[in-house]
């Protein structure tokens, strides 16, 4: 039974919830129930041979050589000059704002639909979050509203943007790619610059998404990615920067190792640091991963293939469609009721538990948990509306197949580290 009772339905509400769960047992079949939302996917990869080296050679630590085999896959991947391999999402988000120049006191712009991380990362940085609000068409920031909101608080000043209000300083922008769906990174970062706005998009959810044959988080100066245990690739915990700009790498891939100068013993840190590096046995299994990254986005795409196929002709829900012009990583299959209804989401969420189909509805908006009750932000009727419309359905790849590792090993430098 599931914990929460559910709230009083209609008559057409409760058969759509009927309809809805018997045609979604047929997308995961029984033996696999119940499914959770989104598993990694470890079997058949070289994860284990990766990790006993590790394990063989005492490198545990995150001077071992696989740190860097990661951020070379993750560069080589994505396209980016540079990755920088860090112990989850939220730190990388962290270190991304801060190489990207804000600062405490400073405003940052982000959707209000989006991960807690994404405003926890801007107050760590000691700024604040300003939330915009989120358009249909990709469940991303809409730039029509980021213009608007603009231009009703901004002012450009000799030192950059200001927010008239408040007075503070609005430093960035923290578009979000939500659950892989690219959102419309080229106008926002068009705006951005009109308003000499950093721009540092937080793609956690986007690898292997693409957007006009460029990858998420390479639009701006600087862009994020997480590996944390329900992402598409899993290191336990893990995260990276990814950018174009060789220089902001350097210095991002030394605050993440405290700062410290190389030298043979002297204990020389020339900035205030983070301890933010990936320690070899989380990146050793992000290598086993990204080796079948192909094959895992493959079969993520048949199983959403299935999910729009289930609810083929039915009124009332639908799967998000890919937006026009991307081809998403299919991370997590969104559901999204025609009308905003919180009784019939909570229904339909207690219906799937109790069938075995692990969801979870769209986060609780930004706007509305208690640190950000406070924070600034514009109009929010379509994050409102999303709230009571959008649920993610069991996503693993694993409930379509498995992937396999290239018979042969990828060529690689000393997997032991080199370095003390
Ligand atoms: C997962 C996620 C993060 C943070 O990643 P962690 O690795 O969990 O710290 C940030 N933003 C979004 C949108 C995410 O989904």
């Amino acid at each position: 039974m599931s914990p929460v009772a559910p709230p009083p339905l209609s008559e057409a509400g409760t058969a759509l919830v009927a309809e809805v769960i018997s045609r979604l047992q047929g997308v995961v079949p029984e033996d696999r129930r119940p499914a959770l939302l989104h598993e990694p996917s470890l079997r058949g990869t070289r994860a284990w041979e990766y990790t006993r080296e590790c394990l063989d050679s005492n490198w545990i630590s995150t001077a071992g050589a696989f740190v860097e085999r990661f951020e070379r896959q993750l560069a080589e991947i994505t396209g980016a000059a540079d990755a920088v391999a860090v112990v989850n999402g939220t730190c990388a988000l962290h270190l991304a704002l801060e190489v990207g120049g804000v600062e405490p006191g400073d405003e940052v712009l982000c959707p209000a639909i989006s991960f807690v991380a994404t405003a926890n990362a801007i107050r760590h940085a000691g700024a604040l979050p300003h939330f915009v609000d989120v358009e249909e068409g990709t469940l991303g920031l809409d730039p029509e509203a980021l213009e608007r909101r603009l231009e009703e608080v901004a002012e450009l000043q000799r030192d950059g943007c200001r927010n008239r209000v408040t007075g503070r300083r609005l430093k960035a922008l923290v578009p979000v790619h939500v659950f892989g769906n690219p959102c419309q990174i080229e106008r926002l970062v068009e705006i951005a610059a009109r308003w000499r706005l950093e721009v540092v998009e937080d793609s956690a959810e986007a690898l292997g998404s693409w957007r006009d044959g460029r990858h998420p988080g390479l639009f701006g100066r600087v862009g994020i990615l997480s590996f944390n245990g329900n992402k598409i690739v899993s290191t336990g915990g893990g995260g990276a920067l990814i950018t174009h700009d060789p220089e902001l790498a350097r210095r991002a891939r030394h605050l993440s190792t405290t700062a410290k100068r190389p030298h043979p013993w002297e204990y020389e840190h020339d900035a205030v640091g983070y301890n933010y590096r990936l320690p070899n046995p989380n990146a050793a299994l992000g290598c086993a991963q990204l080796e079948v990254l192909d094959q895992l986005l493959e079969l993520k795409r048949t199983l959403a293939n299935r999910y729009v196929a289930a609810l083929e002709g039915l009124d009332g829900i639908s799967v998000f469609p890919e937006p026009a012009g991307t081809r998403r990583n299919e991370w997590l299959v969104a559901l999204v009721l025609d009308a905003p209804d919180m009784a019939l989401r909570d229904a339909l969420l207690a219906a799937l538990a109790d069938a075995g189909l692990q969801s979870r509805p769209v986060w609780k908006p930004l706007h509305l948990l208690a640190p950000y009750r406070d924070a600034p932000r514009g109009p929010l009727p379509v994050t409102e509306s999303l709230h009571a419309r959008v649920i993610n359905p069991p996503s693993s790849a694993s409930l379509v197949g498995e992937v396999s590792a290239p018979p042969q090993r990828p060529p690689s430098d000393d997997a032991n580290g080199s370095r003390p």
